[in-house]
């Protein structure tokens, strides 16, 4: 029974960035951010070996790939790190559950701390069949294609409401909850750990309880950009995105892996 922990730093306890700016804008946040994500990915392990997991891989996916403390894993993890042009390259279908620690919750959520779709800079929202989206969704996909389901989210309220409405029967852990873009009330950050162990352990012991997520295909991607030049740019011919107005294009594409 083998996992990737996918790990991001936006949503673990007392992470809030600073107004202005993403999380790396904020260098004392950052620091603090890198740790508890480590502390949380950690916890999750621990509960996956707890109910039996061969392999667990620890995913580094916030920004270059390179912000966790390696060295304060639980040593029985694997680490993924660094920057791939695919997300989940190590992932196949031989394994039995993906999980989020430190995501966030989509674009255009309220009193989500440090939501946004892939850039916070550039983009308003992200719609793919009409709905709008998440980097949980894009990642429960790409893994949903090889047939692995999403068992278990960390995070702030809003970005577990996401998953609970994306992934029904996915195990959620509520970290803190959001007051705005940069304000949350969170859960002591070494309290949460040992709730996150034991819901890991029983999101794998439950994982025949989610089914794999997918995109109905073709999937129908529509993106409203923050900047009319930057929607200008996106429709040169060599990105191929057509225009819907002046902030949003859209583009049809055959898998989810299209999309980057
Ligand atoms: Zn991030």
């Amino acid at each position: 029974m083998k996992y990737v922990i996918a790990v991001d730093c936006e949503g673990p306890a007392c992470v809030v960035g600073k107004p202005g700016g993403s999380l790396n804008d904020a260098p004392a946040q950052y620091e603090f951010a890198r740790r508890q994500a480590t502390a949380e990915a950690s916890a999750a392990a621990r509960g996956l070996f707890a109910a039996g997991a061969t392999q667990v891989i620890v995913w580094d996916n916030h920004g270059g790939g390179v912000n966790l403390v390696y060295d304060e894993l639980d040593e029985r993890c694997d680490i993924f790190n660094g920057v791939h042009a695919l997300r989940l390259a190590m992932l196949d279908e031989t394994f039995a559950g993906l999980l989020f620690i430190g995501y966030h919750a989509r674009d255009n959520t309220v009193a989500a701390p440090l939501a946004h779709t892939f850039n916070s800079g550039k983009y308003q929202w992200i719609k793919i069949n009409g709905r709008e989206i998440g980097e949980m969704a894009v990642d429960a996909a790409v893994a949903g294609a090889k047939g692995v389901p999403a068992i278990f989210v960390a995070s702030d309220d809003k970005a577990v409401a996401e998953a609970k409405a994306f992934f029904p029967g996915i195990t959620v852990v509520t970290t803190k909850v959001g007051y705005s873009w940069n304000a949350a009330l969170s859960k002591h950050p070494r309290r949460v750990l040992r709730e996150i162990e034991a819901a890991a352990q029983s999101a794998a012991t439950d994982r025949a309880k989610v089914k794999p997520f997918a995109f109905a295909s073709p999937l129908e991607v529509e993106i409203r950009h923050k900047r009319i030049d930057s929607a200008d740019e996106a429709c040169l011919p060599a990105y191929g995105w057509q225009r819907v107005d002046a902030y949003t294009v859209k583009r049809s594409i055959n898998a989810i892996t299209d999309l980057f």
